[in-house]
């Protein structure tokens, strides 16, 4: 305790505080307060040395003080973006348990369900926390079941083989050997359209768009239930609370504010600075031990790991001489095809060759013209590549899906490029198909194209991408304003939400669509809003709306849907918009309030706010360096690396093979880029594969076969080197390295590490779900680490996990540690020497050339609080 003082004695002075200490440099406002035990007098301060350092010390105090409070509120308005993320999330059922597709039968979502993010467990969570086994009777899904079943796993993994966890059994029980490869039956041959159960209507709801142009479900019964919940325009309680333009447009303006505030900018610029030397300190110090853990993994290499192409649009996913290969087979077996509809008459393949004065044996990549590389800021002759010679009729005729042949080319391109990918196994697509908004029919057709042309494989998802070509639209009078884009784009899909079998085809293709893009040149110029929320009935311009005014329409609709088809036990939807590839950064933020993840992002690298929230939320990044390379900026100054290093979720991905890449294998052509332009290290490329399995939309039951059976905790307890390839101590260096940001955000906590050694506390902060770093014998916590499925018993895999768990652990161990500290980032050193200090072994030792004694080491402690 603090020697009682009068009240109105002025503590406010320095001098009477400090006993004589004269100096003008120390005058701050308001004193330290908090010595209990060291009462400061002359007799005290008789060594001259001491009467400096406590100066020093005052000086110190009272600038953090200073900082303080402006860092507090950067804090808060920090935290408080991070939460308008997860408000958007929540609503939307975008987060991992959401789906259906996420309960497999074992994995029932997390409890709370607020407790879990887009990609897994939020990493600030504790992990054992949200999977207790009332999960399993809460759970109000059923097992997702997956039609045509995948692949059964080809190799087992057995405990003599080094891995704790054994591949599960199949569900009746029998042990699956290796009876049949993967490749032997086709998914195509499997599917009948007759096996997939088209459900029941739902009579008990009704949906109608609503003011804003926001598809809305309501009861079918119940009439307006004014007395509570809340109550839309139309007097009625809608399913699900959607975000209002108003508020959306309101919360992007608080983001965007954040964003652009100097302070903030300057602080995560910092950060990010700070992110990335620390990774530069981590490769250094464990390269060979990330080797040696790498080698252990018998079978495992990066040619065996999932790779997921997680942007790459479906029209441009051949590459050219595979599409020249097939023209020419057209050409030669069917030249008297009828294939297209022009000027009052059909033609025939052979017909349209001639109009175009080209023989099969004058075609050529070169005559093809496909290639975009001299593109450069040129996103609208780019679209123009599409063409095949420059022919917008050979385009229609072999790679659209709606033209006379009803996409017959088109689907057996596909076909082919199916069977490629289940041949190569490791390699899955996320492939784009166009709904454009210009009539209600489009769904449909494009259902029927995939469905009839058995259009399914295990290594293939579909998104749905939304090219944002308003203003064509009205200005060749196909739409009167925005809100007939949003009816042709959505209504379909409640229709088929309410009543399958009114689209049955429809019903089966989006089992087999994870998600929505919004796709189209950002580098036009757009309109801005300013405090006016024009309604989409409103917005009857030839201009088509901003950016983020689509984003608002494709979000606030989805999630609407979503909640729908969440309570119906149909599959959910996220938001993968392209954002951040060029035009307007703010495009970003948006993104980062509404979608799952995005593609591109490259102009993250000019909003250093921005990009630190992206950090702290782990949002999905799809990179394509070769298509930013060929568009809009070249490979060397890509920021995909920087990324990498501070420790953003980024995965590779190709975008447009059919522009940008010369072989078959386009998503090992781009990796293959990226590792020699980067010196990535074999370490690097599946970290990489496995965030783009992160990122992407399988099921819960494929991604645990993929990538571990845990895979959503966060760290080192959700990796499992066999089937990632992944060292683990790299995810648990990643894991305690956004805890520390995180604790810094939201609780103003400093990272030890970052803190010089002489003042650290000795039991450092730490956030308030960690378990606590007494008593000091952390045996418990490394058997937990080492009984979850998929860790080994490694000895570096424990430490990294003890570490990704707990810092303080770490630091509590001491002598008793498994492992030589300096194969965990130097943690396990500058531990030992805090702990060493704490107990006062470390008396007269020198640190930065000031002689610390015990006493005065714990006064600074005491001065941090
Ligand atoms: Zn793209």
């Amino acid at each position: 305790m603090p020697p009682a003082r009068p009240p109105n004695i002025a503590l406010t002075d320095p001098e009477l505080f400090l006993g004589g200490i004269r100096s003008p440099l120390t005058k701050p406002s308001t004193p330290i307060t908090s010595m209990p035990g060291t009462p400061v007098n002359e007799t005290n301060c008789e060594d001259l040395n001491a009467k400096e350092l406590l100066m020093q010390m005052q000086i110190l105090a009272f600038a953090e003080q200073g900082i303080g409070s402006e860092l507090e509120q950067l804090y808060a308005s920090f935290a408080r973006c991070l939460d308008l993320r997860d408000k958007y999330m929540e609503l939307s059922n975008q987060r991992l348990g959401d789906n259906p597709k996420d309960h497999d039968g074992t994995f029932h979502g997390f409890t709370p369900r607020s407790s879990g993010d887009v990609m897994g467990l939020k990493a600030e969570v504790e992990q054992d926390a949200c999977e207790g086994p009332s999960a399993a009777e809460n759970d109000e899904l059923p097992t997702w079941n997956i039609y045509p079943p995948p692949p059964p796993p080809h190799w087992h993994w057995k405990p003599s083989q080094g891995s704790v966890m054994p591949e599960p059994t199949s569900s009746d029980g029998t042990e699956m050997t290796k009876t049949t490869t993967s490749t032997s039956i086709k998914d195509n041959q499997t599917f009948k359209i007759e096996d997939c159960q088209i459900h029941e209507e739902d009579k008990q709801h009704i949906f109608q768009l609503n003011d804003e142009g926001v598809f809305t479900v309501y009861s079918a019964t119940e009439e307006s239930p004014r007395v509570n919940g809340e109550v839309d325009s139309k007097g009625k309680k809608p399913l699900a609370r959607i975000p209002t333009l108003k508020e959306y447009f309101t919360d992007l303006d608080y983001l965007l504010g954040v964003c652009s505030d100097g302070p903030a900018k300057s602080f995560a610029f910092r950060r990010l600075k700070y992110l990335s030397s620390k990774w530069s300190l981590y490769c250094l110090l464990n390269e060979y031990q990330e080797l040696a853990d790498m080698k252990a993994v018998p079978h495992r290499d990066f040619y065996n790991v999932r790779k997921v192409d997680t942007h790459i649009h479906h029209s441009a996913s051949m590459n050219q001489k595979h599409l020249l290969r097939f023209i020419k087979s057209k050409l030669k077996r069917n030249p008297n095809e009828i294939v297209i509809h022009r000027d009052g008459k059909d033609l025939t393949l052979k017909e349209v060759f001639e109009s175009l004065n080209l023989t099969a044996y004058d075609l050529s990549i070169d005559t093809l013209d496909m290639h975009a590389h001299q593109e450069f800021h040129r996103f609208d002759r780019f679209n123009d590549r599409y063409n095949p010679t420059g022919s917008s009729r050979l385009r229609e005729i072999f790679l659209k899906t709606d033209n006379l042949l009803k996409g017959k080319y088109l689907a057996e391109l596909t076909q082919e490029l199916i069977a490629d990918l289940e041949q190569s196994k490791y390699q899955v697509s996320e492939w784009r198909l166009s709904i454009y908004g210009r009539n209600l029919g489009e769904w449909d057709k494009l259902a029927k194209w995939v469905v009839n042309n058995k259009l399914v494989s295990h290594n293939v998802r579909w998104l749905i991408q939304v090219p944002r070509l308003y203003e064509v639209y009205k200005g060749s009078g196909l739409v009167n304003n925005f809100e007939d884009v949003v009816k042709n784009v959505f209504q379909p899909l409640f229709e088929v939400t309410k009543d399958p079998s009114s689209h049955p085809e429809l019903h089966i293709f989006l089992q087999r669509v994870v998600g929505f893009d919004s796709v189209d040149d950002e580098s036009k110029p757009e309109r801005r809003l300013y405090r006016k929320f024009p309604t989409a009935k409103m917005w009857d311009t030839n201009q088509s709306p901003p950016y983020s005014y689509w984003i608002y329409y494709m979000y606030a609709n989805m999630a609407s849907l979503n909640a729908w088809r969440r309570s119906r036990g149909f599959n959910t939807f996220v938001l993968r918009p392209h954002c951040g590839e060029a035009g307007d950064p703010d495009h970003l933020s948006s993104a980062f309030l509404t979608a799952h993840s995005i593609s591109h992002g490259i102009l993250l690298r000019k909003v250093p706010a921005l990009q630190y929230l992206f950090y702290l939320k782990q949002i999905g990044l799809a990179m394509s360096p070769l298509s930013n390379n060929a568009l809009f900026l070249t490979y060397e100054r890509n920021p995909f690396k920087d990324y990498f290093k501070v420790g953003l979720n980024v995965s590779l991905s190709t975008d447009d093979p059919l522009q940008f890449h010369f072989t078959a294998s386009h998503l090992l052509e781009e990796y293959s880029c990226a590792a020699q332009i980067y010196k990535l290290t074999p370490a690097d490329m599946c970290e990489l594969a496995r965030n783009s399995v992160l990122q992407s939309g399988w099921e819960m039951q494929v991604k645990k076969h993929w990538i571990g059976h845990k895979w959503y905790l966060p760290g080192a307890a959700g990796n499992d080197i066999h089937k990632t390839n992944v060292p683990t101590i790299r995810l648990a260096y990643r894991h305690s390295t956004l805890l520390e940001e995180l604790a810094l955000i939201r609780h103003g906590q400093h990272s030890p590490s970052a803190t010089p050694t002489h003042l650290k506390q000795s039991s450092p902060a730490r956030l308030p779900h960690q378990p606590s770093p007494q008593p000091p014998s952390t045996s418990n916590d490394r058997t937990t680490v080492s009984n979850r499925p998929g860790m080994t018993n490694h000895p570096s895999d424990v430490a990294a996990a003890a570490m990704s768990m707990t810092n303080s652990s770490v630091y509590a161990q001491g002598e008793s540690h498994p492992i030589a500290p300096h194969l965990i980032g130097g943690v396990g050193t500058l531990g030992e020497r805090s702990r060493k200090k704490s107990v006062g072994q470390l008396k007269g030792v020198s640190f930065g050339g000031e002689a610390v004694t015990p006493l005065e080491s714990d006064q600074v402690h005491e001065a941090r609080r």
